[in-house]
């Protein structure tokens, strides 16, 4: 018998590809049919396929029904990006969520977010400087 599972999603809104929420993790967790959002949002999301930064907000999530064998969830999850900003002395942390190979080395998701080239604004005067040595990639697990 095949067991359906609900999924909490939202769907990248660069490229249309569905993102599954982790069931409990930094963005929140999930209570049954509800989730309950972290206080993180709205959150950067860099959409790898087209190399876009855009924010989310919560209000994007939506419920979905899948099955656990949906080979999507297998082959890729949410990455969680920390990146220390390099500009003169700044000293400010910056998060971005990715959806990526599940099986892919930290390295390689660093360095997908640097070629996206992500703008995200650090301070009223420049933009987050993303340095792979200031960076860190964590996979999420569903
Ligand atoms: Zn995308
Ligand atoms: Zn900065």
């Amino acid at each position: 018998m095949i067991q359906f599972v609900h999924i909490h999603q939202f769907l990248c809104p660069v490229c249309g590809a569905s993102i599954a929420l982790p069931r409990q993790s930094q963005l929140g967790e999930y209570e049954g049919q509800q989730y309950r959002p972290k206080g993180v949002w709205p959150i950067n999301f860099v959409c790898t396929q087209r190399g876009q930064t855009c924010e989310v907000e919560f209000d994007a999530v939506h419920l979905g029904i899948l099955t656990p064998t949906v080979p999507y969830l297998r082959k890729m999850g949410l990455w969680l990006i920390v990146g220390g900003c390099a500009h003169e002395d700044c000293t400010n942390q910056c998060t971005i969520f990715v959806w990526h190979e599940a099986d892919q080395s930290a390295e390689n998701v660093v360095s997908a977010i640097l070629n996206a080239k992500p703008m995200i604004a650090c301070t009223w005067t420049h933009s987050v400087e993303f340095q792979a040595e200031k960076m860190t990639a964590e996979k999420l697990g569903f």
